[in-house]
């Protein structure tokens, strides 16, 4: 069996064809050293940082020994078409008919204008994180070597986590170091709308030249957003396939990935998967915190670390949001001239950020009360009255009215074993009291949220 083999069932698909699909073992390995060719540095650093100890463990499993594995960048290997020396401009200059553009023809633009980069939105104010270091280094890949490292790239993730960020970052970066290349920056929704501008107004050569002729890379935004357009589809296809040919770049933006796509021609999404895939999380604590910081540190203030770390807590799903929430509080702040406190904070924010954790649900609190207090799930739904029980009933009622999104009374009695809501509303009553002077009560519950991993109300 070869390593590649027996490390395939260790991880998701999509990372082993990613990284270790394309791995080449070199017949002049030993029993001490593995060569192991990849196509660049990109790939051999990647692999290395994020898979070289574990390689390393699973070649000692799989031999029995210590083998070391030496990476060697082996570009020639993993040439499937004949490269163009100039990359960028391979198709303009050789391919197209010169009697087809003269510059008269290429300059009567159509009447849809392309998006512009957003002018914000570069390399050197995206921070890293692990949820998005990966998109993040594949992105500085392409924008140094457009056309030659990965093509295309796809960038798939939720909404409000640096996609378009970072597309606009590769074009900043290819067009300080390439003036000259025509890079078009465009929603796929804008770009179906030069669709059917350039079909209903007879320009659609026009069109097609701008497109297959003219554009060095293609950034296109949101390409989920071409759902069911079957023409503007049919279009993006003949283009890619063109840029594609030339070694020319295209860079793609996806909330889905490209097999979950809907309504999207089977031929056009598996090219979306021809070049790399890379994924962004939504960010850590810590990458949060960082980005509050920063954004901070922009509008010229200075915030303190608990501060940052508190709306960083407060804030999880998203960096707009998470932008937002912070724009609020500088706005508030600068108005009322009131110094920022963790307090202050929780006053502005309870306007925007509802207090309840999105995805809690009460099953989970229901395991993890039981967890804290050594029950079972099923104590906590039954009506035994030892108080070594109600009491934690209590307390995870209590939690559910208050963290549960849309948790009624009655919702909650029903899944507390079919109580009714009277029996829910007393709970969290008696619990609210007693927090007023149970100290180990508050403490309890501030373990249990923490666990739930619930942002503290913290009372200034
Ligand atoms: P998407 O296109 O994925 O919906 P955007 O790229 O529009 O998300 O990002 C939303 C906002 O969050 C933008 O203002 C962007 O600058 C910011 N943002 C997202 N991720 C980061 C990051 N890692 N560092 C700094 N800002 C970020
Ligand atoms: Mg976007």
């Amino acid at each position: 069996m070869t390593i590649l083999q027996h490390v395939k069932p260790k991880m998701s698909e999509h990372v082993f064809n990613t990284w270790f699909a394309v791995i080449v073992p070199l017949d002049e390995s030993d029993n001490l050293t593995l060569k192991l060719a990849v196509r660049d540095q990109f790939a051999r650093d990647w692999l290395q940082e994020h898979y070289g100890a574990f390689l390393h463990q699973e070649l000692q499993n799989l031999e029995g020994q210590s083998v070391a594995v030496d990476w060697v960048i082996e570009p020639s290997l993993f040439i499937e078409k004949p490269v163009t020396t100039d990359t960028l401009h391979a198709s303009t200059k050789d391919e197209a008919p010169s009697d087809d553009i003269s510059p008269q023809k290429a300059g009567n633009k159509s009447s849809i204008k392309p998006l512009s980069l957003n002018a914000k939105y570069h390399f050197s104010n995206f921070i890293c994180g692990p949820s998005n270091e990966f998109a993040h280094a594949a992105a500085r890949a392409v924008a140094a070597k457009p056309g030659r490292s990965y093509n295309p790239l796809f960038l798939f993730g939720d909404v409000g986590l640096g996609k378009t960020h970072l597309l606009s970052a590769i074009g900043h970066t290819i067009q300080s170091s390439n003036p000259d290349a025509k890079i078009v920056y465009q929603s796929s929704e804008s770009f179906a709308n030069e669709v059917v501008d350039a079909v209903l107004n007879g320009k659609l050569e026009e069109f097609r030249r701008k497109y297959r002729e003219e554009t060095d890379v293609l950034l296109m935004d949101d390409i989920q957003l071409l759902a069911g357009k079957e023409r503007t589809q049919h279009e993006l296809f003949h283009i890619f396939n063109v840029m594609y040919d030339s070694n020319r770049q295209i860079v793609l933006t996806s909330d889905k990935l490209p097999h979950d796509l809907p309504n999207v021609e089977d031929r056009l999404r598996s090219r979306f998967q021809w070049g790399l895939i890379t994924d962004i999380q939504p960010p850590e604590i810590e990458t949060r915190v960082a980005i509050v910081k920063s954004k901070a540190a922009r509008e010229g203030l200075e915030l303190d670390e608990s501060l940052a770390f508190h709306l960083a807590r407060h804030v999880a799903s998203n960096v707009r949001e998470l932008e937002g929430a912070l724009v609020r509080i500088l706005a508030h702040a600068s108005l009322t001239k009131r110094k920022l406190t963790i307090g202050y904070i929780d006053e502005i924010l309870n306007n925007i950020v509802p207090r309840t954790t999105p995805d809690l649900s009460i099953e989970a609190i229901q395991e993890a009360v039981a967890r804290y207090f050594r029950l079972k799930v099923n104590d906590l739904r039954g009506s035994q009255r030892r108080q070594s029980i109600v009491r934690p009933r209590h307390v995870a009622m209590y939690l559910c009215r208050k963290h549960v999104s849309k948790a009624s009374f009655p919702a909650i009695g029903d899944q507390f074993g079919k109580k009714d809501h009277a029996t829910v509303m007393n709970a969290v009553k008696k619990i609210d009291r007693a927090l007023e002077s149970d100290r180990s009560l508050q403490s309890q519950i501030q373990d249990l949220e923490q666990q739930l991993d619930i942002p503290q109300t913290t009372k200034s």
